[in-house]
């Protein structure tokens, strides 16, 4: 029989946890679903912007953040080899003066057990596998998976197996199922790439002294970064000419210090946690149609430096979860499109340059010009706070 829903969100990483609970929020019925189970295993860090903080602050979920997070104030950008630039990180109202390191379990759970006060749960080990639409409904089916008794794997991880299809009528659907979103498939649109992809090399290190509130940027034929994490660890990221042939170790992070952040050679015997990816650069050629909509990596990717694609995506979830509620209560769906549709572009278009390479005045320094791109994606800044902190290196983006 075929269950109905007001909204269905697709994938429950922050974007889709956000979405929901703002859906949530504005009175609607939602259901929210996600392939994997729920995760408990340690995550990797993200990096939540000001306007960001001041966002979820807005939804009252500041505080689980302030004392599990790292908070960093200034960027040091090296270039060549030295010290160039030392810029503000932008800052956005009272509680947001400067950007935060988080574990992404930490944000999952708070946006998780929010919605939970709300009476919604995440049905896990569903995944959606087609989806098609006319003008009064969405027609989604999702699989649901569940643990094979045996075997175990030898790393004592379930094995799963499709259990049982599952029909779901919806008003609207949002799809936040991440880079090979299964709703972006199902509507037919296509990514475009605005420059090849990257590999990326992390590492999370014990430092001492724990780093600070400074992260570095080092942009170059490769861009680094160094992100100071709760505890006293750090985040080192590494671009890399290609995919390593071994696991990412300590004497690998030595050697990629020494060459590229030589003034942080000593120390840092040891390596908490470290992993490979490779990042797109790349765009939807429309952010959904009709009664199905996407946000977050679902319908953008950039490199992981600035964490502009999570910020944004954020941003995202909570504008169209606003518009859908908007669009339900009116019966009018124009403004998703005229609205969404239109400012999502025009902001990732400037953010991944496809209007065209941003202006620079006399002043911009020749080593900004000269590694642009890099720079302006491995910023952990979007939107007004972007165009400030790159204005000034006399840079404005078109
Ligand atoms: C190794 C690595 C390191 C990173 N480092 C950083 C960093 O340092 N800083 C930073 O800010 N960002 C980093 N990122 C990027 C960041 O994780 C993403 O931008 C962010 O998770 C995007 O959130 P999302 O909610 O859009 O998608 P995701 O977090 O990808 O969530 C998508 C969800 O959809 C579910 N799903 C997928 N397909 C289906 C389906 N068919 N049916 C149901 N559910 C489905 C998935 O299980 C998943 O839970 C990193 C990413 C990786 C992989």
């Amino acid at each position: 029989m075929e269950r109905k829903t007001q909204v269905l969100v697709v994938g429950a990483g922050p974007v889709g946890l956000l979405a929901a609970l703002r859906l949530r929020q504005r009175g609607l019925d939602v259901t929210i679903v996600d392939q994997n189970e729920h995760d408990t295993a340690r995550s990797f860090a993200v990096v939540l912007h000001a306007r960001t903080l001041a966002m979820l602050g807005d939804l009252g979920l500041f505080e689980p953040f302030v004392w599990q997070g790292q908070a960093f104030k200034r960027i040091v950008v090296f270039a060549g080899g030295e010290r160039r630039a030392i810029l503000d990180v932008p800052t956005f109202g009272e509680l947001a003066d400067g950007g935060l390191t988080l574990p992404q379990n930490v944000l999952r759970n708070a946006l998780e057990l929010a919605l939970q006060k709300e009476g919604v749960y995440v049905e896990y080990l569903h995944r959606l596998t087609t989806l098609r639409q006319d003008d009064s409904a969405v027609y989604a089916e999702v699989t649901r998976r569940e643990p094979v008794s045996a075997p175990l794997s030898s790393q004592g991880r379930f094995e799963w197996r499709d259990a049982e299809a599952l029909s779901l009528q919806a008003d609207y659907v949002i799809g936040t199922d991440g880079r090979a979103s299964a709703v972006r498939k199902g509507l037919g649109i296509g990514l475009c790439e605005a420059a090849p992809p990257q590999i990326y090399g992390f590492f999370d290190a014990p430092h001492e002294p724990p780093a600070g509130q400074s992260l570095e940027l080092v942009v170059g034929p490769e861009t680094n970064a160094m992100y100071p994490l709760h505890g006293g660890i750090t985040r080192y990221t590494f671009e890399l000419d290609a995919a390593p042939s071994k696991p990412l170790d300590a004497q690998k992070l030595r050697e990629l210090r020494l060459a590229r952040m030589p003034w942080h050679a000593a120390g840092h015997e040891s390596v908490e946690w470290s992993g490979v990816h490779t990042f797109e650069r790349a765009l939807v050629e429309r952010f959904g149609q009709g009664r199905a909509w996407l946000a977050g990596d679902a319908a953008h990717t950039t490199s992981p430096l600035g964490a502009q694609s999570l910020n944004v995506g954020l941003r995202e979830a909570r504008e169209l979860a606003d518009g859908i509620a908007e669009a339900i209560a009116t019966g009018d769906r124009q403004r998703l499109s005229t609205g969404y549709d239109v400012q999502r572009e025009r902001e990732w278009r400037k953010l991944l340059c496809f209007g065209g390479q941003p202006s620079l005045s006399p002043a911009t320094p020749s080593w900004a010009k000269q590694h642009l791109q890099n720079l302006l994606a491995a910023l952990p800044a979007t939107g007004d706070e972007l165009d400030a902190c790159l204005a000034t290196l006399g840079v404005t983006l078109i």
